[in-house]
């Protein structure tokens, strides 16, 4: 973001320019924990083991009224190789506007690009809604667009107040309370 002009990398050649410019270098190895490898073997050999769930995002907004979004996912169990899914897609899996708040968005991705859930939940503050509001309307909708499936939101508006909503059965969150005490639960 700071080093060239171009907005997105992707593949061997995003390597390439990763080590060009001297970002830290890990081999991806060394992120599969034994946990996680001992979970994707017992999904291998039996479907019904399958679940998602390793996507975390953050919103966030600092003093200066600028307005971040980041999401980061292992992606969706036994993607084919190539497959891109909407995590990194801005409007997608994540969205910031300096002039209307940011919003992260986990849930399958092939869906979540259809119809650009972070943007979408965006265009609802845009057009005055709350944060939760916001949230609200945008699980509503992902809901009417693809019934029974699996989405969730985190929104922070210009104000700074944060929405979450979710078709999954359940979300993990947290937030900062004004006095910068941690907050978390699961929501049902
Ligand atoms: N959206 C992610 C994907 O489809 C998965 C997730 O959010 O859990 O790659």
């Amino acid at each position: 973001m700071e080093q060239t002009e171009q907005v997105m990398f992707v593949g061997a050649d995003a390597d390439l320019m990763a080590r060009s410019l001297d970002i830290d270098w890990i081999e991806n190895e060394t992120l599969v924990t034994p946990a996680m490898r001992q979970l994707y073997e017992d999904q291998r050999t039996n479907e019904a083991n399958i679940t998602a769930g390793d996507t975390v995002g953050a919103v966030a907004v600092d003093r200066d009224g600028n307005f971040a979004s980041a999401t980061s996912t292992g992606g969706t169990p036994f993607k084919p190789a190539g497959r891109v899914g909407d995590s990194p897609f801005f409007g997608a899996g994540g969205y910031a506007d300096n002039n209307i708040g940011a919003s992260s968005t986990t849930g399958h991705g092939e869906q979540i690009m259809r119809c650009l859930l972070a943007k979408f939940s965006c265009d609802r503050m845009a057009a005055g809604r709350t944060a939760q509001e916001a949230a609200d309307d945008t699980a509503a909708h992902f809901e009417s667009r693809f019934p029974n499936s699996m989405s969730g939101v985190i929104i922070i508006d210009a104000k700074g107040q944060y929405g979450l909503a979710h078709t999954a059965p359940k979300m993990t969150c947290a937030w900062l309370d004004k006095d910068g005490t941690i907050i978390s639960r699961v929501k049902p």
